[in-house]
C-alpha cells in the first residue's frame, strides 16, 4: 500500500535523505524533462546529490533546459549509487520503463510526486494533486517547503513544464494555481520570450514536413465528432523526423470544429500508440485509455495496445462513440 502524503510531509521526508536518483516517464514530455530537473536543482541547492534519468535521454526539445545535459538514459550507469528514487509525472509503475523500474525498486526508499489522477500509487509515499496542470505546480510547493528559494534554473525547468502540460495555460486543467506557480517562475527572473519561442514559435523541418504528412491523411467520422489520423514509421522517414516530432499533432485534430474525440494512431513497431484528445463532452482516459490498458487525464491521455494500428483505431473509435 501507498501512503499519501501531503506537500510538507513530503518536503520533510525529503530533506531527511540523500542520493537521489529522480525518474521520468517513457516518451518523457516537457513536464517530465522539466519537473525532474527543477526539483533536481533544488535537492543539489541544499547538498544533497541528485541526478535525472529519463528513459532514452533527454528529448531535443528540452535539451538547452539547464541541467538537461547531465540527464543520464534510464538504465546507463549513475555517478553514484542511489539510495532515494523519486518517480515524477509517471502515472503507473510501467510508465517507468523496464530499466525504470529496476532503478526505482533498487532504491531502499521510493515515492512519486504525480498528477494523473488515476495513479494508483506505488513506492512508499505518494503525493498527488490529480487537479494541477502539471506536475510542476506540485514541485514548486515541495521547494517552496524545503525551505529553498526558487533559483532562476529551477523556474525556467519548471516553468517549461507547467507551460506545456496546460497547453500554455489554455488547456482546462490550467486553474488558479497554475498561474501562481507559473507567477512564481517568472519573478525569478526567467526569459520568458526566449522560452516560449523556442516551444512555440519555433519548429524544425522534420517536423513541420511530419505535420504536413500527418494532416493529408486526416479523417473524420459523418457526424463530425470524432477525427483521426496516422503517423507510420514510413512516415517518420520520409520527414527525417524523431519520435518526438509527433509532440501536439493529435492537437490539429482535436481543434477542427465541432471534434470532441480525436486520435492519432502511431505505429511503433507491432505495437499501436494511441494518443487522444477530447473536448469536456468526453472523460477520455476513463472512458478509452483505460479500457486499453492506458491512461491519463480527462481530455488527454494514451494508450499502447498490441494491435495494428486499423484495430487498435476500430476500439478506440468504438469506446469514444459509446462514451459521447
Ligand atoms: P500523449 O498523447 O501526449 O502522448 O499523452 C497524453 C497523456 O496520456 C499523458 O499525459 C500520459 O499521462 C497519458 N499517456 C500517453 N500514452 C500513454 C500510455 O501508453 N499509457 C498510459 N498509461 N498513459 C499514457
Ligand atoms: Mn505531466
Amino acid at each position: 500500500m501507498t501512503r499519501r502524503a501531503t506537500i510538507d510531509e513530503m518536503a520533510r521526508w525529503l530533506s531527511e535523505r540523500d542520493d537521489f536518483v529522480i525518474l521520468g516517464h517513457i516518451f518523457p514530455d516537457g513536464d517530465a524533462a522539466g519537473s525532474t530537473l527543477g526539483l533536481c536543482h533544488a535537492l543539489r541547492a541544499v547538498g544533497k546529490r541528485a541526478v535525472v534519468c529519463l528513459p532514452e535521454g533527454v528529448p531535443n526539445l528540452y535539451a538547452d533546459l539547464p541541467g538537461a545535459g547531465e540527464i543520464i538514459p534510464t538504465g546507463e550507469k549513475l555517478p553514484f549509487e542511489p539510495r532515494t528514487a523519486v518517480s515524477v509525472d509517471v502515472s503507473d509503475r510501467p510508465r517507468l520503463g523496464e530499466a525504470g523500474i529496476a532503478l526505482f525498486e533498487s532504491c531502499p526508499d521510493r515515492v512519486c510526486i504525480d498528477h494523473h489522477s488515476t495513479n494508483e500509487g506505488f513506492g512508499q509515499m505518494m503525493l498527488l494533486d490529480g487537479e494541477a496542470a502539471a506536475v510542476a505546480e506540485v514541485i514548486v510547493d515541495v521547494i517552496a517547503a524545503m525551505g529553498v528559494a526558487l533559483s532562476r534554473d529551477m523556474a525556467h525547468c519548471l516553468f517549461v513544464a507547467i507551460s506545456t502540460d496546460s497547453g500554455h495555460f489554455n488547456y482546462t486543467n490550467t486553474r488558479p494555481q497554475t498561474f501562481i506557480a507559473a507567477s512564481k517562475c517568472a519573478a525569478a527572473g526567467i526569459d520568458i520570450e526566449a522560452i516560449t519561442s523556442k516551444l512555440y514559435r519555433t519548429r524544425t523541418r522534420a517536423r513541420t514536413k511530419l505535420l504536413g504528412l500527418v494532416l493529408a491523411g486526416l479523417n473524420t467520422s459523418e457526424d463530425g465528432k470524432l477525427a483521426w489520423a496516422f503517423l507510420t514509421e514510413d512516415m517518420l522517414r520520409e520527414a527525417h523526423a524523431l519520435r518526438e516530432d509527433n509532440e501536439g499533432v493529435v492537437n490539429y485534430l482535436r481543434e477542427i470544429e465541432g471534434v470532441q474525440f480525436a486520435v492519432l494512431v502511431e505505429e511503433r513497431g507491432k505495437q499501436t500508440k494511441l494518443s487522444m484528445r477530447s473536448t469536456t463532452a468526453i472523460d477520455v482516459a476513463k472512458e478509452v485509455a483505460c479500457p486499453l490498458g492506458g491512461g491519463g487525464h480527462a481530455c488527454a491521455a494514451g494508450a499502447t495496445v498490441d494491435l495494428p494500428m486499423e484495430e487498435a483505431l476500430q476500439r478506440a473509435l468504438a469506446l469514444a462513440r459509446a462514451a459521447l
